[in-house]
């Protein structure tokens, strides 16, 4: 039997990432300082454990796993990565636990490592207009990522490439891109955008006011669990290293963003828009690397996760509601 451990399986990405394995045959291991939040876990086993201590690190990655998946950061939306009062804690958390796992799975001999990133380590110079952002894998450098976490996200691949230069280990690193979906943060201010507008959205009353950060004319794109899980698996069992891009290529505005959430929900509202932490001006994955080296990208629109990262939040705001 195949064997995987995720580091961060209590988090959004990695709850749904156990899921996955274990559909596909894999027993798995999940650590993370906290258990799932929504749904039990389906690990085979699942340790509560730090990471930033090496002995935990050790404890957990005792054998040579065929997969190990690094997702556990210090990590959150606008809201968290943006403010500058969480940057120490955010750099100091997450490049630890990178520097403490990586050595262990070098001792463990593990098969491969897979390292999520993220598209904040792209160049803030190239990301001002928000109707042509470039992100293409080769334009990270010279660097100049907009945040904190993006600069931690860019040591520790260079800390991954590092260790497959000088130990030839397996390593396998992607870039994400804004992901969402059901069983992820939706409130408490680490939440991103999508689960933000499904809450207020949910929250308010058809014809009344929902707030957003900024014009609201800023771009992203969004990217679907499911396709993100299927581009991480891909990636895993490919020859490629990365880095690369797992994201959408369906850009738009944060006011579309909440336009489509309120057309889901058949309720219309008007959009206050006031300051608070924005990020670049525009963004979106470019998947041509991707394409190349995997033949495959995500393929379905927004509207498909949208709906079923409503309807769930739309149930947690209910549920809340009654307590
Ligand atoms: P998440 O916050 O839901 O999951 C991260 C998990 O790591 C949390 O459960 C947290 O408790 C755990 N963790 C933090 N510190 C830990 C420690 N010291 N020891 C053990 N566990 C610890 O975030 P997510 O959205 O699932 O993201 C997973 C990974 O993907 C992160 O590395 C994140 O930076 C990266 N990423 C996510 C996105 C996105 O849109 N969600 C985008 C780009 C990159």
């Amino acid at each position: 039997m195949k064997t995987a451990l995720v580091c961060g399986a209590g988090g959004f990405i990695g709850s749904h990432l156990v899921k996955r394995l274990k559909k596909e045959g894999y027993w798995v291991r999940g650590v993370d300082l906290k258990h799932t939040e929504f749904s039990k876990t389906a690990a085979d086993d699942f340790v509560i454990g730090d990471l930033r201590d090496p002995r935990v690190c050790d404890q957990v990655c005792d054998k040579p796993f065929d997969g190990v998946y690094q997702l556990a950061a210090d990590m959150g939306g606008a809201g968290f990565v943006f403010t500058g009062e969480h940057d120490a804690a955010i750099m100091h958390n997450s490049a630890s636990i990178n520097l403490n796992m990586l050595e262990s799975a070098r001792k463990a001999k593990v098969k491969r490592i897979f390292y999520s990133s993220s598209a904040c380590i792209y160049p803030e110079y190239n990301q001002r207009d928000p109707n042509n952002p470039k992100c293409s894998e080769d334009s990270a450098y010279p660097a100049a990522p907009d945040s904190e976490y993006g600069w931690e996200k860019l040591f520790s691949e260079r800390l991954y490439l590092s260790y497959a230069r000088n130990y030839g280990m397996q390593v396998r690193i992607a870039r994400f891109h804004n992901i969402f979906g059901e069983e992820g943060t939706w409130e408490g201010g680490r939440e991103k955008a999508p689960a933000a507008f499904c809450r207020k959205v949910a929250e308010t009353p058809d014809g009344g006011v929902i707030e957003a950060w900024g014009d609201g004319e800023q771009t992203r794109s969004f990217l679907y669990i499911e396709e993100c899980l299927e581009g991480v698996r891909r990636l895993m069992d490919s020859d490629f290293q990365g880095p690369v891009n797992i994201g959408s290529e369906e850009m738009v505005t944060i006011n579309q963003l909440a336009a489509q959430v309120m057309g889901i929900a058949g309720k219309k509202m008007t959009i206050n828009h006031k300051p608070g932490p924005l990020g670049v001006r525009g963004r979106n994955s470019d998947n041509k690397l991707l394409r190349e080296k995997l033949g495959w990208a995500p393929s379905k629109p927004m509207d498909y996760g949208l709906r079923i990262t409503y309807k769930w939040i739309a149930e947690q705001v209910a549920a809340k509601k009654k307590q």
